[in-house]
């Protein structure tokens, strides 16, 4: 199908606009890279704003928009291009909170325009194939085993650590986004423990236990501080086998034997999806993980542990 490119905006040109977006637009032929908006960075190439109500002013061309600043800032930027009828794709999280996300929902459906809450590990590779090798298996145990060092993969990223940057769910949530694709049926979070450094706002570990009518045992473990190997894997044991997703959902394993693995076709999956939703008159809003953090924050116990300092 031959169809008109839209024209999009970049809001936030930081580090994940700077890996994955930019690239993945650029590769669209359903997408053309008219503008940004952030306060300290541009693209060549694309016209500057320094914010995005100057933008959406100036350029009632651009027919979409992709937020791809942190949530604290996501809500007034989205209800600005919603407002100004443009297509919006949400970095994830979508928000700080779930009722703001509810509200862009009903912005959206009142104006007509889509809106795109991406989870960019549901496109992970073997994600579909996790899925299905588990649809039919009695589930007897599931762990999520999500380690990184902070350090090394947000460097001087100081909205992580203040209240609305989720701290170690910030990562935690795309295990929390391919559990809620694979996983057979709908699970709820029974118990939480948080670790919070004294000088932050949010944490810096957590593990989760979830119930599952099946009667399997699943859970999750997250944690900022992890030296030397990083983890990013979901384990599970069933009736016929066990099968492990490892690097984020870009490799499976079953019995140990690896059985499926691909390229990160992540960030262009997701430009595909949205560009698929524009031409349909469709929205995609899944708050199935952001669910899962928010019970962690109001059913979780929380430790107060060492204060966290950037530089180590
Ligand atoms: P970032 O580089 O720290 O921030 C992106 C840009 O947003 C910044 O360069 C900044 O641009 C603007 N910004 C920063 N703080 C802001 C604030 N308080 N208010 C308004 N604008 C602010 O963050 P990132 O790593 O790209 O992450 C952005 C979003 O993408 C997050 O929701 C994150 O979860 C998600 N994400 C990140 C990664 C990753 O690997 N980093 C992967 C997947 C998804 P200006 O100063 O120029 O305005």
């Amino acid at each position: 199908m031959t169809r008109t490119p839209n024209s999009i905006a970049i809001v936030g040109v930081g580090k994940i606009a700077r890996d994955q977006h930019l690239p993945a637009i650029s590769a669209n032929p359903d997408f053309t890279l008219a503008a940004t908006a952030s306060r300290n960075a541009s693209v060549e190439g694309a016209e500057a704003f320094r914010d995005l109500e100057t933008l959406l002013a100036a350029r009632p061309d651009i027919g979409a928009v992709a937020l791809c600043n942190p949530p604290q800032a996501r809500f007034e930027t989205a209800c600005m291009a919603i407002e100004a009828g443009r297509h919006v794709l949400l970095e994830k999280p979508p928000g700080a909170t779930l009722s703001e996300v509810h509200a862009l929902m009903a912005m959206a459906e009142a104006k007509g325009v889509t809106l795109f809450a991406t989870w960019h590990s549901r496109f992970a590779h073997c994600v579909p194939a996790a899925r299905d090798w588990l649809a039919k298996k009695t589930i007897r145990r599931l762990e999520i085993i999500w380690k990184e060092d902070v350090r090394r993969w947000h460097p001087g990223q100081a909205w992580i650590w203040q209240a609305g940057g989720l701290g170690v769910f910030d990562p935690g949530i795309n295990a929390l986004s391919i559990l809620s694709a694979i996983y057979p049926r709908p699970l709820h979070l029974s118990a939480a423990d948080l670790q919070v450094p004294g000088n932050c706002d949010t944490p810096i570990a957590a593990q989760m236990r979830f119930h599952d009518r099946g009667g399997a045992a699943v859970s999750a473990d997250f944690d900022f501080r992890q030296q030397g190997p990083q983890t990013w894997d979901i384990r599970v044991a069933t009736d016929q086998g066990e099968m492990t997703l490892s690097m984020g959902g870009g490799v499976m394993h079953v019995d140990g034997a690896e059985v499926a693995r691909g390229p990160d076709r992540e960030y262009p999956a997701i430009y595909e999806a949205f560009a698929d939703l524009i031409a349909l008159g469709a929205s995609d809003v899944d708050l199935a993980p952001m669910m899962h953090v928010a019970d962690a924050c109001t059913l979780g116990r929380r430790t107060l542990v060492e204060d966290f300092h950037d530089r180590a």
